[in-house]
């Protein structure tokens, strides 16, 4: 993926296929590119899956240069390997519970027979001719999925609201406008297993009686389009997408819209809005849009995560998906596990697990012994969380009750170098640069925001300005019209509520 092809990934295949060629190794060993693995702070990675030899198979090598590729080759036939071996069996890789990444990292995204050997569509032939449109709807339900987006707003009833509108023109949306700082779970999803998308969507568009679905992604995902791009045209060809799925009577297309990257645009009225080929701001609603969408007709959006459930749920069953994770928050949940951690990178982890586990035991905690002091979840809607609430079980729901939010899956750590009200300053910067300026509390409440945050870290702020700033907060957060301006406040508030010492210290260098 994007991730380690930036470290390289591609001239290590290549030596590696060379190395094959010089040493005639071309009967026996095949390289395989594969999407991401996970663990991006040791990329690029080299997995050997041997058939012939146990002592070679699982072999795992991290940071693999371009020079050391001949080497991994060379171990096949027992020389010494200069390439750093990891441990396949490293807390970050075992207590992952992958339903979404399932086949990320072992299978070739550029290959359709790679996701068909997997099982893949056979969920999708499986809803078409042994499930109605309605026992498919009823089996999302109760698995108990939530949108995995940041709202979690339950899947299968956004699904039976769409199926209940009159028969018509109806569209089906991916929301891959990923855009949280520190957040590349979707990203990784498409470049890896781009195939998975499509049968979401194509099981939804079944479902809800849509025959075209619409992908809205980022143009900074130049690799993911290309790949969903070539996903594309493989199904096609292959009859799992386009007229008469499957030689079955339904219809089923998908196109891709590349945004421009507004932040905004992920909020689902502004995506529809820049997907009809207006400006991407957001609009009141009701309307919501599976009455009113994509050129006023019902239309259904999942976010990618939320759609690469959909394939494994009618696979193995409701029952399967809803014994994992807690009573409410079912499932799994991709996160970004970034910042001040020693093991960064991608996790899927059970619902339920708490932080402690996530930071400390799968990513191993803060380099060189430094302590947690915060985690941010849920980018910059979302808040920070003080080492003391460690124990909470990551769900929608606790993290909720603590002022954060689950989001899309951004998680960042911060160790007790790092000053909160910088952190709230960092990501109000980011608000009021993505504020569509639409409504008047957020275009102009996050600049004021901005501004008395910077007023107190330039210590010329007086006690009054940090209630001016927590009252503001409050103002913004009821009144603006969308997601983005009603979360904007999250990481002030969160800090003000739980590390307010650290903006009196700012006062303080008044005095
Ligand atoms: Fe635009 Fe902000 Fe208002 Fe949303 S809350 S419509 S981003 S100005």
């Amino acid at each position: 993926s994007t991730g380690c092809q930036a470290a390289q990934s591609l001239a290590v295949k290549k030596g590696m296929e060379q190395a094959v060629k010089d040493q005639g190794l071309q009967e026996e060993v095949q390289v395989v590119g594969v999407g991401c693995m996970g663990f991006c702070g040791q990329g690029p990675i080299v997995q050997i899956d041997s058939e012939s030899s146990e002592a070679a198979d699982g072999l795992y090598y991290e940071k693999v240069t371009p020079e050391q590729s001949h080497s991994i080759i060379e171990g096949l036939k027992g020389a010494e390997v200069t390439a750093n071996q990891g441990d396949a069996n490293h807390p970050f890789f075992s207590r992952q519970f992958q339903i979404v990444r399932e086949y990320s990292g072992k299978i070739d995204p550029e290959k359709i027979g790679d996701y068909l050997a997997m099982g893949g569509y056979q969920s999708l032939y499986h809803a078409v001719y042994e499930m109605s449109p309605e026992d498919v709807i009823a089996e999302i339900t109760k698995a108990g999925l939530r949108g995995r987006g940041g709202a979690g707003y339950p899947t299968g009833l956004k699904w039976a609201t769409m199926a209940k509108m009159p028969p018509g023109q109806k569209y089906v949306i991916c929301n891959a406008d990923e855009g949280d700082p520190g957040a590349f779970m979707d990203r990784s999803v498409l470049e890896s297993d781009p195939h998975r998308i499509l049968e979401g969507m194509a099981i939804a568009g079944y479902a809800v009686g849509a025959n075209q679905g619409y992908i809205y992604v980022r143009a900074e995902y130049p690799l993911a389009i290309s790949r969903l791009e070539k996903a594309i045209k493989q199904a096609k060809r292959q009859g799992f997408l386009g007229s008469s799925i499957l030689g079955s009577p339904i219809d089923f297309n998908i196109d891709i819209r590349v945004g421009a990257g507004a932040f905004v645009c992920g909020e689902e009225t502004a995506l529809i809005a820049s997907i009809d080929g207006g400006r991407g701001v957001p609009r009141p609603r009701p309307p919501y849009p599976a009455v009113s969408g994509l050129w006023e007709k019902p239309t259904l959006i999942n976010n990618v995560e939320t759609l690469g459930n959909i394939a494994p749920i009618i696979r193995n069953g409701a029952d399967w998906f809803a014994s994992i994770g807690t009573e409410k928050s079912k499932g799994t949940k991709i996160f970004s596990l970034t910042g001040k951690v020693c093991n960064n990178g991608l996790i899927e982890v059970p619902m339920g697990i708490t932080l402690r586990e996530i930071v400390e035991v799968m990513g191993g905690g803060v380099p060189d012994g430094g302590k947690v002091k915060a985690v941010q979840t849920g980018g910059p809607s979302g808040g920070c969380i003080p080492a003391e609430y460690m124990d909470t079980p990551v769900d929608y729901d606790s993290l909720t009750k603590l002022g954060s939010m689950m989001g899309s899956g951004g998680m960042v750590v911060m160790d007790e170098s790092t000053n909160m009200v910088q952190v709230a300053q960092f990501y109000m910067e980011f608000c009021q640069e993505e504020s569509c300026g639409k409504c008047i509390p957020c275009r102009t409440g996050t600049v004021q925001m901005y501004e008395l945050l910077t007023k107190v870290i330039k210590g010329k702020a007086k006690p009054e300005d940090l209630e001016k700033l927590e009252h503001l907060c409050q103002m913004v957060r009821v009144t603006s019209l969308c997601g983005l301006g009603m979360s904007a406040p999250n990481p002030v508030l969160s800090t003000l509520r739980y590390f307010k010492s650290e903006y009196e210290e700012f006062l303080a260098l008044k005095a």
